[in-house]
């Protein structure tokens, strides 16, 4: 395809959730509907001046569906579209994007062009939905330049809602009913949407290197989320960690990277890391991050050879971990890369 003049040329990929879904008459439920029905509730997007194309996923989902291999396939079609686009919207229900947002900022290497996602609380088709608003911004901020230099304002994934944009691997969605469903709590927002859109230039992303988009498709899913309660058992956290094929644990701590000092809960963490499993170190609080050497408690771990996630969200460490293990790196390479940030999803 060729670029035919020099209006934005945007791609939409729309995957479902609740922005395109309609409430089947019978069971009250909603489910996903196809894009034909989402356009004609925006008829706004015709008033931008922009090459609008779209692609949708057969049949759109509810993102509580969403695994890797939808990862996969919104990967694929930036790699497949990259050159013929200046930018990418990714639709996508708010459940678990966070974890898709985080995970395509891992896969995709020397990203130069904005991949913004959005969706909605409210289905496009009521009344008060915030869908339109979320898809017309996410629209204007995938076509916007820098004034200075021409180039894409934002050059890395992204999350568009309501009134801020996220970057995407710092983001969680933090309310079910609120219409700023997410925050960065670590992190400052890229831009605020207010009267005008007004982007935060030092918060932004930028790649130093020209390097062409490289897609890194493989993603290992051995790795998994173990959250650290009062009550929590060495038969429950032994049954966790020896989970055949386990080969990266994010490890749900207290504060700032604490738990229990006995030795019921250190010797199974141990023997995990010993057997070559890499555990990392995620605090449960909402903001700040683990300092492991800060408590007895959380030295212990430390001592055992788990790693601080330092600020990272558990969306961005796990994404992070399948990611590393699917390049095929060895234990060791992938505790090494979990220590520095990639592509600022963690601050050290
Ligand atoms: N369950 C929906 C989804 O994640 C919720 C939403 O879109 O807000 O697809």
């Amino acid at each position: 395809m060729e670029k035919q003049d020099s209006k934005p040329r945007i791609l939409i990929i729309y995957t479902g959730g609740t922005i395109g879904m309609i409430e089947d008459p019978v069971t009250r439920t909603l489910n996903p509907f196809n894009f034909n029905h989402l356009i004609d509730n925006v008829p706004k997007v015709k008033m931008l001046d922009y090459v609008i194309e779209h692609i949708q996923f057969e049949p759109p989902i509810d993102s509580s569906n969403v695994n890797p291999r939808h990862w996969q396939l919104i990967a694929a079609q930036i790699e497949k579209n990259y050159s013929d686009f200046d930018g990418f919207v990714v639709l996508h229900g708010t459940d678990t994007m966070a974890y898709t947002a985080s995970a395509l900022s891992f896969m995709l290497e020397h990203l130069r062009k904005p991949v913004i996602i959005t969706g909605s609380q409210l289905p496009i088709g009521e009344v008060r939905t915030d869908g339109e608003e979320n898809l017309i911004t996410a629209l204007q901020i995938a076509a916007a330049v820098d004034p200075v230099n021409g180039e894409p304002m934002v050059q890395e994934v992204a999350i568009l809602f309501e009134n801020y944009l996220w970057r995407g691997n710092r983001s969680t969605k933090r309310s079910a009913d609120n219409f700023n469903a997410f925050k960065s709590n670590n992190y400052p927002s890229l831009a605020r949407i207010g009267l005008s859109i007004q982007f935060d230039h030092d918060a932004l992303w930028r790649v130093h290197d020209r390097l062409p988009l490289k897609v890194h498709m493989g993603l290992n899913t051995d790795v998994i989320v173990v959250y650290v309660h009062p009550g929590l058992t060495e038969q429950s956290l032994r049954q966790q960690l020896e989970t055949p094929g386990v080969k990266g644990v994010v490890l749900k701590t207290y504060g700032a990277g604490n738990a229990p000092a006995a030795e019921w809960f250190n010797r199974p963490i141990k023997e995990a890391i010993e057997r070559g499993v890499v555990v990392v170190n995620v605090t449960q609080c909402a903001n700040g991050g683990v300092r492991q050497r800060r408590y007895f408690t959380g030295d212990c771990l430390a001592r055992c050879g788990v790693i601080s996630g330092h600020d990272i969200t558990t969306e961005a460490a796990l994404t992070k971990l399948m990611f590393l293990f699917g390049t095929g790196l060895s234990a060791q390479q992938v505790s090494n890369c979990m220590l520095r940030p990639i592509c600022g999803e963690m601050t050290i």
